[in-house]
C-alpha cells in the first residue's frame, strides 16, 4: 500500500478510529491524501520552512521535520496554529512552467470532493492534530468550477458544522469576482499568488495567467477587507470578511528578476493592497521540469535575505529605496551579511548611535538590535543610564554591536571606520537550509 510517510499514518490511524465511512476505501484515501498534501508543499504562504531534514524512521529518536500535510501559520493575535494543508486536486488545465501540477507534467493525479475535505478537516480537528485548514487547488474544468468547490468546502465547514477553526483559502483570480468574494465571507485569510515578481516573467512562465487579472482580483479583495473592517468599527454585528487579511506569494529565482525588482514589487503590493504578508518562495527544481526553467535552485539564503529585507520594510521603518541602497551594484542583497548590517556598513556616518539619547528610529537601525531589544532599551533608560551589561541582557552578541553603539561605559574609537569591519562581522559559515530537500 503506498503510504505517504507520517501523514499517511495519521490518516490510517483516523480510519482505524472509524472517522471514515465504508464507502471510502482506506488505500485510496491515504494515497490521495499523500499526493495532495505533498503537492501543496510548494505553496510557501503557509509553511514551516528553512530547517534541516530529520526523521526517526530508523526507530531512533522521536519526530520528523520532513512530513507534509500540516503546516503552521500565525493568527492575527500572534498565536501559532497548525493547519491541514491540502490541494483539493492537483489536476490543472493551466500550464505554468514552474509548477509540478501543470497540465503537461506527468505527476500522479488525485482529487478530493469538497465533502471529503470537510470530513478530513473535521476528523483531524477533533483529534487535535490541527486548528484549521489551508486549502488550495489546481484548476479543474474551469476557474469558476474550481472556485465554487473551494468556497463550498469553507461554507460547509462554517454553516453546516459550525466550524470555528482557522481557514485560509487560496482564491483563483480568473474566477468570477462574486465567487472570489464569497471566499472572503467564510475564510479567515484569503490569498492570490502574484507568482512572479515581474509581468514579463509571468507572461513567459505562466502563459495562462494575466498580471492585470491578478491585480484586479487582489484590488477587489483589498477593498472588501477594508470595507468590512470599517463596518466592524461602526456595527458590532457587521459581516466578517477575511479578518486575517490577504497575502500573496512570489517565486524567487525562476525568472531572473533581481532582489531590487523583488523588493520594489513587494513594497508596491503592501502599499496597493494592504497585504498582511508577501511570501517569498525560492524556486525549487521540480520533477520533470520545463526546459525554460533554470537547472539550479537559487540559494535558500537568498529567500532568507528577502524575508529579512521584508521585515526592514514592515517593522523597522526602512523605505524601499533604503533597502535597495543596502544591495550590491548588481541589485542583489549580499548573502554573507544581513541587509540591516549591509545598510549600516554603507552609511557608517550614521554610527555610533548613543543608546541613552537616540530616538527609537535610530535605535532600530543598529545592526543586532531587534524591535524587542529596542523596546527593552527604551524602558531601561527611563530609569538609569544604559551600560554594556544591560545590552547583554537584551541581545545575543554585544561584541557585534560594539562598533555601532555608545553606552554610559563604552565609546568606540574609529571602530566603525575599519576597512575589515564587514569581514569581522560576517558570520563564519551560513548553513544552507533545506526547504523541500
Ligand atoms: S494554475 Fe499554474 S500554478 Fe496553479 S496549479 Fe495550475 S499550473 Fe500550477
Amino acid at each position: 500500500m503506498p503510504v505517504a510517510g507520517w501523514f499517511g499514518q495519521i490518516g490510517l490511524a483516523m480510519l482505524e478510529m472509524g472517522t471514515y465511512h465504508e464507502h471510502m476505501p482506506a488505500d485510496d484515501l491515504i494515497d490521495r491524501l499523500g499526493i495532495l498534501a505533498d503537492a501543496a508543499k510548494y505553496d510557501a504562504s503557509c509553511a514551516s520552512s528553512g530547517t534541516a531534514k530529520r526523521n526517526s524512521r530508523d526507530a531512533k529518536g522521536l519526530g520528523s521535520t520532513e512530513g507534509m500535510g500540516i503546516c503552521h501559520a500565525y493568527a492575527p493575535d500572534g498565536r501559532c496554529i497548525s493547519l491541514l494543508k491540502l490541494l483539493l486536486t492537483n489536476h490543472c488545465v493551466f500550464d505554468c512552467h514552474y509548477c509540478v501540477n501543470r497540465k503537461s507534467s506527468n505527476v500522479r493525479r488525485a482529487r478530493f470532493t469538497p465533502q471529503e475535505v470537510v470530513e478530513l478537516t473535521l476528523g483531524f480537528y477533533r483529534r487535535n492534530f490541527i486548528e484549521g485548514l489551508f486549502l488550495s487547488s489546481g484548476i479543474v474544468r474551469s476557474s469558476n468550477h474550481t472556485m465554487e468547490q473551494l468556497v463550498e468546502v469553507a461554507r460547509c465547514l462554517r454553516e453546516d458544522h459550525d466550524f470555528r477553526g482557522y481557514i485560509h483559502l487560496k482564491t483563483i483570480p480568473e474566477a468570477d469576482p462574486e465567487l472570489v468574494h464569497q471566499a472572503g465571507l467564510w475564510a479567515d485569510r484569503v490569498s492570490i499568488n502574484v507568482e512572479l515578481p515581474t509581468a514579463g516573467g509571468l507572461a513567459r512562465l505562466a502563459p495562462d495567467k494575466d498580471a492585470a487579472t491578478i491585480a484586479g482580483a487582489m484590488g477587489e479583495l483589498a477593498g472588501a477587507i477594508t470595507e468590512a473592517k470599517d463596518a466592524g468599527k461602526r456595527y458590532r454585528h457587521a459581516p466578517r470578511f477575511a479578518p486575517a487579511g490577504q497575502s500573496t506569494q512570489m517565486i524567487v529565482g525562476a525568472d531572473g528578476a533581481s532582489d531590487a525588482e523583488i523588493v520594489g514589487r513587494a513594497s508596491g503590493l503592501y502599499a496597493d493592497y494592504r497585504l498582511r504578508r508577501v511570501y517569498y518562495s525560492a524556486f525549487s527544481p521540480i520533477p520533470d521540469a520545463s526546459a525554460v526553467l533554470p537547472l539550479r535552485r537559487p540559494p535558500l539564503l537568498r529567500e532568507h535575505r528577502l524575508y529579512q529585507s521584508d521585515w526592514l520594510l514592515r517593522f523597522y521603518g526602512y523605505a524601499p529605496g533604503e533597502v535597495r541602497a543596502a544591495m550590491e551594484p548588481d541589485g542583489m542583497l549580499p548573502l554573507d551579511i544581513d541587509p540591516k548590517l549591509a545598510w549600516a556598513l554603507k552609511f557608517r556616518e550614521r554610527f555610533p548611535v548613543d543608546l541613552n539619547t537616540a530616538p527609537r528610529e535610530a535605535l532600530l537601525r543598529v545592526p543586532g538590535l531587534g524591535t524587542r531589544a529596542v523596546k527593552g532599551l527604551l524602558a531601561a533608560r527611563r530609569h538609569r543610564a544604559v551600560r554594556l551589561a544591560d545590552l547583554a541582557k537584551l541581545t545575543t552578541s554585544v561584541e557585534r554591536l560594539r562598533p555601532f553603539v555608545v553606552t554610559a561605559d563604552w565609546r568606540p574609537t574609529a571602530l566603525v571606520d575599519r576597512e575589515d569591519l564587514r569581514a569581522r562581522l560576517a558570520p563564519r559559515r551560513e548553513t544552507q537550509l533545506e526547504l523541500f530537500g
